[in-house]
């Protein structure tokens, strides 16, 4: 059978039988599916043997690069001495035992305890439990409400995906659940308006503790955010916002909840988001580069202010996932935080990778097409727009990201398409003349995407 003939195959059993996640499956089936064979570092590879820069990480998880096998020989380790036993009934194993004293030494100081789930959205709708569990042995019951934040992303189970801000994620299956609301996002190029970006951040996080007041900050339990917002299309806030709003929310005794399934472990050159931007959390949501990504794996850190209290005055949490603390799992992210101790990783984004990339990545301006790019660490976007001084986008319709996207595919770059925006977040493993390729592509799909726009007569 030839390459094309096996693709061919595929597909056909994909189309009949695979319901595919944040996907018009009947498009998909139309068009074809890309199927992915093989990956080793930053490259994928697909069953018509073409070779794919992979942007994204696989799903912004993949930090430390395809295919290790120091990881792979972990995991298989791993299973052949205790391939499953459960974390419920007085019982503990050594892997995950280690794993919870290896996360209290890299995360935050506040943060010692952990609880495991499968992912970052059970990770999230864990800590909608927690959190107002603790209010509850607070004495405070009516502490009940938690804000999240248009365009914000927590998962995709019923809490989660209520937490998170998609107006198209609520539409289906009656969502949000009662008692969340949604705060303004700090997204300046969009919404800031005359303002310039350090007045807008600060009057985002006044709009948001305003939205407190108004509700009474005595039934609110907890504001959960991601300190730069991933799915939501890469969106820097401006520097004024964080700290604004972090004292406002410790003023009013409201928790706040960093969403670091994308930030976390290193993403943005500080071991989590929330140290970049100086705020202390009362729970991080770790997921994706916990493992990056070889087995799934999502977990809570409780900040030691929490914990006392569930330990001191709490009885029986009853929650917990059958794969909680899998040993498998933890064996994978064990071995993923040593790589990234080892080989200096987290420092490698900060001061090497990262301001290598930025640097080219900034000149994206330079481009009449291209309005915003920003970049922390090796997490960003870029931003299309058909006015740059007016920072005006195309029509919904005209689908240019997911043009932009397409092309970027065919011409061996993964590259995700948010509305007009384009984002980006390459495994921390990019070589310097990976950048300069990465680079190379973006500015060719940049170059099509503009061709097209003005064949289309969008833009002058
Ligand atoms: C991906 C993501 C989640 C959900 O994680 P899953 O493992 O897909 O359930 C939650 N929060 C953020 C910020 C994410 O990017």
């Amino acid at each position: 059978m030839s390459a094309s003939e096996n693709t061919l195959a595929l597909q056909h059993i994909d189309a009949e039988h695979h319901l595919h996640p944040f996907t018009n499956t009947r498009e998909l089936n139309a068009r074809g599916v890309r199927i992915i064979e093989s990956a080793q570092g930053v490259y994928l590879r697909d069953t018509e043997g073409n070779r794919i820069l992979d942007g994204m990480s696989g799903l912004w998880c993949v930090a430390v690069g395809h295919g290790r096998q120091d990881i792979i020989d972990a995991v298989s380790k791993q299973l052949s001495q205790l391939t499953f036993y459960n974390t419920f009934f007085n019982t503990s194993h050594p892997p995950v035992i280690e794993l919870s004293r290896l996360l209290s030494t890299v995360t935050p100081s506040q943060f010692n305890r952990f609880f495991y789930t499968g992912s970052g959205s059970e990770s999230n709708d864990t800590i909608f439990r927690l959190a107002r569990y603790y209010w509850e042995l607070m004495g405070e019951p009516e502490k009940q409400i938690f804000v999240g934040r248009e365009n914000g992303y927590h998962g995709s189970t019923v809490a989660a995906a209520s937490l998170g801000g998609f107006s198209s994620m609520h539409r289906q299956g009656g969502l949000p659940i009662p008692g969340i609301v949604h705060a303004p996002q700090p997204f300046w190029w969009g919404n800031g308006g005359d303002m310039d970006p350090d007045t807008f951040g600060r009057h985002v996080a006044q709009q948001t503790l305003q939205m407190i007041d108004e509700i009474g900050a005595h039934k609110v339990a907890a504001m959960i955010a991601e300190p730069i917002q991933g799915a939501g299309g890469v969106i820097v806030p401006p520097r004024t916002y964080w700290p604004e709003l972090a004292a406002g929310l410790k003023q009013r005794n409201v928790l706040l909840i960093s969403d670091e399934v994308i930030c976390g472990f290193g993403r943005t050159g500080e071991w989590f988001g929330c140290e970049l931007m100086g705020i202390e959390p009362d729970f991080m949501t770790l997921a994706k580069g916990i493992t990056s990504g070889y087995v799934p794996m999502g977990a809570v850190a409780v900040s030691d202010r929490i914990a006392s209290v569930l330990l001191e005055q709490g009885g029986e949490f009853a929650h917990g996932y059958t794969y909680s603390g899998h040993p498998a799992a933890c064996a994978a992210a064990i071995k993923n935080l040593q790589i990234l101790q080892s080989e200096k990783l987290v420092e490698r984004v900060r001061d090497d990778i990262g301001p290598y990339l930025q640097a080219k990545w900034r000149a994206l301006t330079e481009h009449p097409m291209i309005g915003e790019a920003v970049m922390e660490g090796l997490i960003g976007s870029f931003q299309f727009t058909s006015d740059k001084a007016a920072r005006s986008t195309f029509p919904a319709e005209a689908k240019i990201g997911l043009t932009a996207r397409d092309l970027s595919f065919q011409n061996g770059l993964v590259l995700r398409a948010v509305g007009d925006r384009m984002v980006i977040a390459p495994p921390f493993c990019l070589t310097h003349a990976e950048a300069d390729e990465l680079i190379e592509k973006v500015q060719r799909v940049i170059e099509l995407t503009y061709a097209h726009a003005r064949g289309l007569g969008l833009i002058a």
